[in-house]
């Protein structure tokens, strides 16, 4: 697609003049999760009748910063009638901010500019970076809350990468749009709103990192890109958490998994990931991209099996000689539904292999990459981790 960079200049005027286009156990099978440590006093300020977002004067307002990193919501088409053919990636976070201007009246904002990719183009690398600073502005007195706008294809990773490190209790919430600001119809402004909007409460203080997509507050642990083109393209298979309606938080159910304060990770102790690779499961697999994985050093293979995580009877010897070589194996499933049942499929205990829990494959290739930043993790204690987060 070419971008006619006249669009991109008047599209940029209208942002800041009008704001009328959108900037846009081991191995047991029913393991109890560790009891969370006591909620914040602010988490359950969860009012029937929730306070008004403009009510606070400037000085009182709550300080949030907007990390941007690229994707569709900094995205630009050439025409309004563009909604999935654009560019992702070119608008500037000030532009972003200026285009939304009701966002001074919910919070004092400022912003940084981390990346300016599309997510797909997410590294382990670019991860640990993000995770670096949000976890430096979470510690930040003078901030309250952080919004990462972010590309949706991989919004999932990172979010849940951190709901598992950022060692904090202040509402960190991460958002994208599925059309482009330039686009009719656009979604990217109202999420950014809420996404500060949602920032700026105390009552989502402690929930773990949120995503704002679509009215939706998202669990970042278990919500997901599952559909393409829609604007209602993420949610969770356990249900949204609750919704930002005109400026104000409903919340209608909490995470039960660990979570940022109450995580045992932590990204100050994580320099770089290890390599984890996912391998799908479909009829007449190869083997031999098993054992390339591991002659290429992954640490892990996320098993995307079919149905229950399952294994086809050819490929069971390779996976077993994987793991026998001291690579962990993890059974997750490609439905993105339900749960892999340990022992069910496959003999998980005899083969000391893992499994996924409820996580999607890319889920479980971030807990798998995080929990292997720890020398020694064992297989019983990596099932550990995957049933209690
Ligand atoms: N490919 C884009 C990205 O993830 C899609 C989007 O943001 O919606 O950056």
């Amino acid at each position: 697609m070419t971008l006619a960079l006249s669009t991109l200049r008047r599209y940029g005027a209208i942002l800041v003049t009008a704001g009328i286009l959108a900037a846009l156990t081991a191995c047991a099978q029913n393991p109890a999760t560790p009891a969370p440590p006591a909620t914040p006093a602010s988490a359950s300020a969860t009012s029937p009748t929730p306070a008004s977002p403009t009510a606070a004067t400037p000085s009182t307002r709550p300080t949030i910063v907007i990390v941007a990193t690229g994707g569709t919501i900094a995205g630009a088409g050439a025409s309004a009638l563009n909604s999935a053919t654009y560019q992702a990636a070119k608008v500037p976070v000030d532009k972003l901010i200026a285009g939304v201007p009701e966002l001074t009246t919910v919070a004092n904002i400022r912003g940084e500019q981390a990346f300016q990719i599309a997510s797909e183009s997410f590294t382990d690398d670019k991860l640990v970076e993000l995770g670096k600073r949000v976890a430096a502005l979470a510690r930040d007195p003078g901030v309250d809350g952080i919004v990462i706008t972010h590309g949706t294809d991989t919004l999932e990773e990172t979010a849940f990468f951190l709901n598992l490190v950022i060692r904090s209790d202040k509402p960190i919430v991460v958002v994208g749009s599925m059309r482009p600001g330039s686009a009719m119809s656009a979604d990217g402004m109202l999420n950014l709103y809420n996404a500060v909007v949602l920032a700026a409460a105390p009552s989502a203080r402690g929930k773990g990192v949120l995503i704002a997509m679509n009215d939706d507050i998202l669990s970042g642990r278990d919500s997901a890109k599952r559909a393409n083109i829609k604007t209602s393209a993420f949610s969770s298979p356990w249900g949204a958490l609750g919704m930002v309606v005109e400026g104000r938080t409903y919340w209608f159910r909490t995470l039960a998994k660990r979570h940022t304060a109450w995580s045992e990770f932590n990204i100050d102790e994580i320099t770089a990931l290890p390599n984890v690779q996912i391998l799908y499961g479909a009829g007449n697999m190869n083997p031999e991209l098993y054992q390339t994985a591991v002659r290429t050093g992954a640490k892990a293979i996320i098993h995307a099996g079919t149905g229950n995580g399952s294994v086809a009877n050819y490929l069971v010897d390779t996976v077993r000689s994987v793991r026998a070589g001291g690579v962990q194996v993890v059974r997750s499933s490609r439905i993105g539904e339900g749960f892999v049942l340990r022992n069910a499929e496959q003999p998980d205990d005899k083969y000391d292999w893992v499994v996924a829990h409820d996580l999607n494959p890319q889920k479980a290739k971030i807990l798998a990459a995080v929990a292997l930043t720890r020398p020694g993790m064992t297989s019983a204690e990596l099932q550990r981790i995957f049933w209690e987060y």
